[in-house]
């Protein structure tokens, strides 16, 4: 009997996802990739929008273009998900799937801090990435404070590369004497959950630059031009730039997918949910590692999360391959400036905590994280 597979999220987990079961389903059976947005931005480009080194342009794709691959695309906001009739309802129009990949992301809880979206600019967004693009080309002088609003965020690599890159595009200009960059975060340290040794790697590339690191202030408020910390610190600012906090998807609310933590819990292995037949990969995921923390939200697992899906799901369909398991193996590339990278690679799921290295940054680093993108925007879309 053909099925139908329903891909909900666009981003990297569901493409990657749709991708791998459209090389391993034969052509009667659907993939179907539902998003609200038309068109496929790759975050992990964003930062190099920042700096002027993309266009918005040139790191984005038309969602609708996986049809050339046999992938159908459906445009609209999933409202609600019933599992366990493996229903979905997108624009108040019911989609009903033989199985579900639940690929939603996680939401950016852009209101959670007063005065912090009014005041400061954020690259996490494409839109907002291109708006601090234009204000840091025309910062002459004064003080730049880059902070995480929450501990935990998409990329644990992410604010410290952006306060590196920032370096080095006021370097490039010549302004770098003229201007005070300081880095505030929320967490006790650059990537705590990959382990002393990577953390204090990274901190020693940051402060290298001569950024000013504070760790552990937590944003309560932002008023005027000053950035309130819930220790009673203040700290002014000209230019503000953070990472927002985050939130589970509205869609999840009532679907019986997620535990006491609001995000979708599933077998760290299978990656199915505990409903049969439903999975769930990338963001959206809460998974504990063996320290207590969460497993870091990075694309880099959404894409390996949505292979072994992919490959669980194929295998249901066509009674034919090996179970395959997440093994909770990552890597990334962590920017500095000049046009070097440093990379750290490991395993999350080791005992008694991750197994992760770090690698000192270098221009080979650097191509490898350009290869990456150029294998994301060309091949899967
Ligand atoms: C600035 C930045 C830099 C990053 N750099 C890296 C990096 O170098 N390496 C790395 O590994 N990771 C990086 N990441 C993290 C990475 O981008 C995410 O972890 C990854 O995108 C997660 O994939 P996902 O498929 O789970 O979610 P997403 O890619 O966020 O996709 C979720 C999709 O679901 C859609 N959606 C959500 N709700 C609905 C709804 N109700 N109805 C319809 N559609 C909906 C969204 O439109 C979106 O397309 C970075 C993130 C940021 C912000």
């Amino acid at each position: 009997m053909p099925e139908t597979i329903l891909v909900l999220g666009g981003g990297i987990g569901g493409v990657a996802a749709a991708n791998a079961l459209r090389k391993r389903l034969p052509r009667e059976h659907r993939i179907i990739v539902v998003d609200r947005e038309p068109t496929f931005a790759l975050a992990a480009s964003f930062l190099w929008v920042m700096t002027g080194a993309r266009s918005p342009e040139r790191v984005s794709r038309p969602l609708d273009r996986l049809r050339r691959k046999g992938i159908d695309v459906e445009f609209g906001i999933v409202d609600r998900i019933a599992p366990a009739e493996r229903e979905v309802v997108v624009d108040g129009k019911t989609l009903r799937g033989n199985r579900l990949v639940v690929a939603l992301g996680a939401e950016f809880a852009l209101d959670a801090i007063p005065g912090l979206a009014e005041a400061g600019h954020t690259f996490c967004t494409l839109d907002g990435a291109t708006r601090l693009r234009d204000e840091l080309a025309r910062f002459e002088s004064g003080r730049i404070v880059v902070l995480t609003a929450a501990p935990a965020y998409k990329c644990p690599a992410a604010p410290y590369e952006a306060s590196m890159l920032i370096d080095g595009a006021l370097r490039r200009r010549g302004k770098r004497d003229s201007v005070q960059l300081s880095l505030f975060s929320a967490e006790p340290g650059p990537m705590g959950v990959a382990g002393p040794e990577v953390s204090a790697a990274v901190r020693g590339m940051v402060e290298a630059k001569g950024i000013t690191y504070r760790p552990e202030h937590q944003v309560a408020r932002v008023e005027g031009r000053e950035v309130v910390f819930t220790n009673g610190v203040r700290a002014g600012f000209d230019l503000l730039v953070y990472v927002p906090p985050l939130r589970p998807p509205r869609a999840l609310a009532a679907s019986g997918l997620t535990d006491d933590s609001g995000w979708v819990r599933v077998d760290r292995g299978t990656m199915e949910t505990r409903f049969p037949g439903v999975y769930a990969i990338g963001d959206v995921t809460m998974i504990p590692l063996a320290t207590g923390k969460p497993l870091p939200r990075a694309g880099v697992f959404a894409h390996r999360q949505a292979e072994v899906a992919a490959a669980n799901i194929a295998r249901a369909v066509t009674g034919n391959g090996p179970e395959a398991r997440f093994d909770g193996r990552g890597e990334c590339f962590i920017e500095i400036g000049g046009g070097k990278a440093g990379y750290g690679a490991g395993n999350f799921y080791a005992e008694p905590r991750p197994a992760v290295s770090v690698r000192a940054p270098n221009r080979m680093w650097h191509i490898g994280k350009v290869l990456l993108e150029k294998q994301i925007l060309w091949r899967w879309l």
